[in-house]
């Protein structure tokens, strides 16, 4: 059996690739330097793939992100060199990012240009480090850019992709083959789109040899692209099971390559070989030119497990994009590289507390006891907060001090108790800082912590975090997901003492701050053996507990962090129902503790129109979102909802460093109130303060609470002429 792999990491084993493109934002090397290091990374991840592996594309490597070159080749963008192109992802003119399908890698949304070009080439400085060839170039396909790119009203992906019918084929002309991705095949498509979509297959395919690969979940119609002239298609038989069922039933054409996903791209355990050998026979059955592949591109992985300190139970369980090529090629010479465990049968596993605990859960786990309208109630005599209450999100900013400290610790330079100390003192000022403010609800300020995600893994068992475990989630900014390996449970309290800590320097309230199940799930690489609920409830369970213990400190409030809640849905929307299920029970078990503790919960931006009906069964009883640049529309969607808990829009778009005027926030307070109801709406920023500079965020905060009492101040004057 042959082998073929795509999507190969572009940050080297040592980030090789964010330094250099760093370095040029600071113009500490030239153009010059730059092509240079770039066609570096290209020729590292061709000597990976031509070591092991017997096809797989040219030209993949990006100087920021694929989906901008693309669009470059198409024509939608002309920058002419790089300080054009890196203007575009950066700075005032950049382009908002967007995730890319359910993953955490955010591409740039660029404008579609249409009608499109009939011709149009690769700028100069993009092949040069993309090193054309004419064997599997690789390309992004027409539906996937239609689909993804930004629109007018109006301009339908059918339209888009037969005006792209020329210039693909000129791009195409004097190739041999090409590797083209269409994971939009994936997506919810309309009839049209997918008749627009099989149209310019039938063209192109009468001119280039071409390999169709799709990813991350099944194609509909799947037998649809069997008629198409197309040389090999790729399928995820990974996160496609509808693909294996339409395979054993309708089988695969036989003048086709199958290409076939059997390793994950996006997760980083190791195949099952009672599962995956008798796949791969099925697949050889039904196709004599089966190639063995990725499912889904492999840069949702780190490079290489070669230079971590994973544990011996771990060594044969984890890998990482390197590791993949080379299970793909093992497995095509019907071997696995390592040995599988079942997880459950470990010996912690049958010791612990948490398996017992998910087995035993029973409907009243996911349900309150008392009702939000009759909490709410007690909790206003309890808390005593005036109306509009102010707060923050969470973070403030982390300056260099704090990382300094941090890496102090971690070299062991300092102790345990300086760094504690540190800390604590930070808290202090934090806490200061806000009564000086005026906030009514405060933070604690997070300065402990590194990241929402990792700094919960690392205190939790059943948790590996890696040391080199890089993975971009845009451009040059890379982060380490953490790999859930086994149960999951606390071994003692993780925010406790610093939360309790801030409250007892104050009498206003102080939130107790956690990341959510499902957050801390989307943002990490998660077992495959358990189900994703069950992993759900292992970390809503261990969040209850943490919950419980603020209680008994007398933290009064908490917030639980959602923003991933709706990333981590499916592609297909069919599929969303379920999902929801088990995520909002989840938040719902993580927050089933005493009626009296006031649960908030924050969601960034998140599609609220497509996902509120969902929103409205977590049993919360305030929520903030962000809301900043779309504010009027997210009161709408939340409003014809008949949503009627307690909602933070946030007022100040932190995504900026510009200081929001009273003005403009005192407007968003009144349409909120007049909308939603004087007693329903608090005051806040769109998000945490993490990225920001002290400067702005004192300044900031100051004219939100100004804003705040000016708005009450006038409407005394007018006598409260708010609705409800
Ligand atoms: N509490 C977190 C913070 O303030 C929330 C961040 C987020 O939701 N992205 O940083
Ligand atoms: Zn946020």
């Amino acid at each position: 059996m042959k082998t073929y792999a795509y999507g190969y990491p572009r940050l080297g084993p040592n980030r090789e690739f964010k330094t250099a493109v760093e370095k040029y934002f600071s113009d500490k090397i030239d153009d010059k330097q730059l092509t240079r290091a770039l066609s570096e990374r290209q020729e590292h991840m061709t000597s990976i793939y031509a070591s092991t592996i017997d096809l797989y594309p040219a030209g993949e490597i990006s100087p920021y992100d694929h989906f901008l070159d693309e669009a470059c080749v198409l024509g939608w963008v002309k920058p002419k060199n790089f300080h054009e192109y890196y203007a575009l992802t950066r700075g005032e003119k950049a382009f908002p990012l967007k995730k890319w399908f359910n993953t955490n890698y955010h591409y740039l949304t660029v404008p579609v240009k249409y009608p499109s070009n009939k011709k149009n080439t690769l700028p100069g400085f993009l092949s040069d480090i993309k090193e054309p060839s004419k064997e599997l170039t690789w390309m992004l396909g027409p539906l996937t850019m239609s689909k993804l790119a930004r629109k007018k009203d109006g301009l339908h992906v059918e339209n888009i992709i037969d005006g792209l019918t020329d210039l693909y084929k000129f791009r195409c002309k004097n190739l041999k083959t090409v590797h083209i991705e269409e994971p939009a095949f994936v997506m919810d498509l309309s009839e049209k789109e997918r008749q627009a979509s099989y149209r310019f297959y039938e063209k192109l395919g009468k001119l280039v040899d071409i390999c169709l690969i799709t990813y991350y979940d099944d194609v509909d119609h799947l037998e649809c692209l069997y008629d198409l002239p197309v040389k090999a298609i790729g399928i995820d038989f990974v996160h496609g099971r509808e693909n294996i069922k339409t395979i054993g039933k309708k089988g695969f054409p036989s003048d086709k390559i199958l290409v076939a996903g059997v390793v994950s791209g996006k997760n980083v355990f190791c195949v099952n070989p009672e599962r995956i050998f008798p796949l791969i026979d099925m697949l050889r059955k039904h196709s004599k030119g089966l190639m063995l592949s990725n499912a889904g591109p492999l840069y949702h992985l780190p490079e290489t497990t070669a230079n971590e300190n994973l544990p011996l139970e771990l060594k044969e369980r984890i890998l990482f994009a390197g590791e993949k090529i080379a299970e793909i090629a093992s497995l095509a010479k019907g071997e696995t590289l390592y040995k599988t465990k079942d997880m459950r049968a470990g010996k912690k596993r049958r010791r612990s507390n948490i398996v017992y605990r998910v087995n035993s859960l029973t409907v009243k786990d996911f349900r309150k006891k008392v009702s939000y309208r009759k909490r709410i109630l007690r909790q206003k005599m309890l808390l005593k907060l005036p109306d509009l209450p102010t707060t923050t999100i969470g973070s403030f900013p982390q300056t260099n001090e704090v990382r300094a400290m941090r890496s102090l610790l971690r070299r062991g330079d300092i102790s345990r108790e300086k760094y504690h100390g540190y800390i604590h003192g930070r808290i202090r000022a934090n806490i200061v800082k806000q009564e000086n403010l005026g906030l009514d609800v405060l933070v604690h300020g997070e300065p402990e912590r590194t990241d929402m995600v990792e700094y919960f893994a690392g205190k939790l068992e059943g948790f590996f975090t890696s040391e080199h475990g890089w993975v971009v989630s845009y451009g040059t900014r890379a982060w380490r997901p953490p790999i859930v390996t086994g149960d999951i449970y606390r071994a003692e309290p993780m925010t406790v003492d610093d939360i309790s800590y801030a409250q007892s320097l104050t009498k206003r309230p102080v939130k107790g701050m956690l990341t959510g199940p499902i957050t801390i799930m989307a943002w990490s690489f998660v077992r495959e053996d358990l189900s994703p609920e069950e992993v759900a409830y292992q970390l809503a369970l261990t969040l209850q507990d943490e919950i419980r213990d603020y209680e008994r400190k007398g933290i009064r409030i908490v917030q639980v962090d959602e923003p991933a809640i709706r990333e981590r849905a499916p592609i297909k929307t069919r599929e969303w129902g379920r999902y929801f299920d088990w995520a909002v029970k989840a938040f719902n078990l993580a927050t089933n503790t005493s009626p009296d503790t006031q649960i908030h919960v924050h969601m960034c931006y998140s599609d609220f129109a497509q996902i509120i009906k969902f929103i409205l069964k977590m049993d919360f009883d305030v929520i903030t979102i962000e809301s900043a640049r779309n504010g009027l529309d997210m009161l709408k969607v939340f409003c014809n909802a008949g949503f009627y808990r307690q909602i933070g829009l946030g007022v100040w778009d932190i995504h900026s460093p510009r200081v929001p005027e009273v003005n403009d926030m005192k407007m968003l307070i009144r349409k909120c109130t007049e909308t939603l109801g004087l007693k329903h709406v608090w005051v806040n920023p769109d998000c945490g303060l993490k990225t920001r500079g002290w400067k702005e965020v004192n300044a900031s905060l100051a004219n939100m609470v100004e804003a705040v009492k000016q708005f009450k101040m006038e409407q005394n004057m007018k006598g409260d002429r708010c609705r409800r």
